[in-house]
């Protein structure tokens, strides 16, 4: 009974750590009510479950603990996305390893009845292990693919489709049967459909799936937690679950897609390197740091867009201190932000926070989108998609639907990024060879550095 009341408060403490995370303000304080929750949890179960090996668990969390702290201090921001991708895969892995001992050895767990193995628990342990399997090979193929190690391939709608109808008919089998080779064929389609599922997601599309195997993830570890007969895990995992599928759900909506069209159109992945070639032919006008300063000093109002270029040159720092000369001379600055910017969510706001860029300065889609046309100078450093106009009329593109950060209307757009390359989508920007538009190529920080120099000369 004191364990399920410790549980419960744990519980309650998870639910307040994702409010606390719903904002860059309370961020801190609801990371500490998670940590409470977890560290609630673990003291709970070693007081009150009699747990045997409990010495082997401990050197097992302490490996795990050791592992995640080095990883976590070794990663980059920019590899953010795939590491999440990554430990979204062992949670997946988990989930399959718990359904496998159980359905093994299914008196350790508590699951032997009068007949045999029940069938709900049954239920339980397939559900779990195919949702684990699919949250792993999923993942794993989303981290190669944020990692720029694999490109994807172009799978048909109607195959992922015929493997989920041989998946359903599969687990149906073992749960009418208790067959153990049932269960490994269904496991083994799942880890095969984890990956046909995520292999073909094209380009733009790769944020809602990250959110969508977040989302397994949690439906997987609440699956543990049926078999383990743990309501802590089904909570936490629900939260998990719930709260991916929501975020999914907002990504999908400010791409203006559906997540069946997410996934349906995955097949025509690899059909848009073609839009590369136009970028060789266009003419275009390239503008100096001194331009841009020119430029800028003559504003009264700048739009900052940042995207994932600003992530991996690191520029927010200078990005900051070019705001601040720009706001001692009276001009309004503020940054706008696409949902969808750079390789995670909130990604860029975690970057400005590290900057110190007041949190009033920074805008969500919705609450610009409208003022571009009022502004004078666009200042859009190492974004590209999320600009791309081709999203509102280019019904043969990839990113068509997705809603744009509409920097066109700008009086002038300058893009700051090393070449005339794609971004994440592989799509070309027209607005780079527009009249209005000026290029500033070259690594972010530096050129941004640069503007800060020639500002400093003028102002
Ligand atoms: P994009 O990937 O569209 O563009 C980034 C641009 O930054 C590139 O065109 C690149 O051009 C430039 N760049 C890269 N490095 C540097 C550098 N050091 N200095 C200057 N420029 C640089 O990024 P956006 O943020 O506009 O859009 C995000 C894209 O990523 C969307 O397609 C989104 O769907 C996708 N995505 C988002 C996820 C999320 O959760 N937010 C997850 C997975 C994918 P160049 O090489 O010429 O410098």
């Amino acid at each position: 009974m004191t364990i399920d009341i410790l549980y419960l408060i744990a519980a309650v403490c998870f639910i307040f750590a994702l409010r606390g995370l719903s904002s860059p303000q309370s961020a801190f304080y609801g990371n500490c009510c998670g940590i409470a929750g977890i560290v609630l949890s673990c003291v709970a179960t070693y007081i009150f479950l009699d747990i045997s090996g409990i010495i082997f668990t401990l050197v097992a969390m302490a490996i795990g603990a050791g592992i995640g702290i080095y990883i976590a201090g070794k990663v980059s921001m920019t590899a953010l996305p795939q590491m999440v991708a990554g430990f979204h895969s062992l949670v997946g892995l988990a989930a399959v390893l718990v359904a496998f001992a159980a359905y093994f050895a299914p008196g350790l767990f508590h699951l032997i009845g009068a007949y045999g193995i029940c069938k709900f628990s049954l239920i339980e342990m397939g559900l779990g292990s195919a949702i684990g399997a699919i949250t792993f090979s999923g993942a794993v193929v989303a981290f190669l693919k944020l990692e720029g190690l694999y490109k994807g391939t172009a799978i048909p709608a109607y195959a992922n489709a015929l493997l989920l109808s041989l998946l359903m008919c599969m687990l149906t089998y073992f749960v009418a049967t208790n067959s153990a080779t049932a269960f490994v064929i269904l496991t083994i389609f799942s880890f095969l459909f984890g990956i046909t599922l995520i292999a073909p997601i094209g380009g733009a599309d790769m944020p809602v799936i990250v959110s969508m195997l977040n989302s397994y993830s949690g439906w997987a570890a609440a699956g543990i937690g049926f078999t383990l007969h743990s309501d802590l895990l089904i909570i936490t995992g629900a939260i998990v679950g719930t709260s991916g599928a929501i975020l999914g759900y907002i990504m999908c909506k400010s791409m203006n897609r559906s997540l069946l069209n997410v996934i349906l159109a995955g097949g025509q992945c690899g059909a848009q390197a073609s839009a590369n070639a136009l970028s060789k032919s266009k003419a275009y006008k390239n503008g100096s740091a001194e331009d841009i300063a020119f430029l800028l000093k003559n504003a009264e109002s700048v739009i900052i867009v940042p995207g994932y270029g600003m992530a991996t040159s690191q520029a927010q720092h200078a990005l900051k201190e070019m705001s601040a000369i720009l706001k001692k001379e009276g001009i309004k600055i503020r940054y706008a932000i696409h949902p969808v910017a750079g390789r995670m969510p909130g990604h860029m706001n975690v970057l400005l926070a590290e900057a110190n860029v007041p949190y009033e300065d920074v805008c969500e889609l919705d609450e610009i989108n409208r003022d571009f046309a009022s502004c004078d100078v666009a200042y859009v450093i190492g974004a590209n998609d999320v600009t791309n106009p081709a999203a509102k009329h280019d019904t043969s593109s990839s990113i068509y639907g997705m809603q744009i950060l509409e920097v066109e209307k700008a009086k002038a757009v300058v893009f700051l990024k090393r070449s005339m390359g794609t971004g994440y989508a592989g799509v070309d920007n027209e607005l780079f060879y527009a009249p209005n538009t000026m290029m500033l190529l070259g690594d972010a920080k530096k050129t941004t550095e640069e503007v800060i120099k020639e500002l400093q000369n003028v102002v």
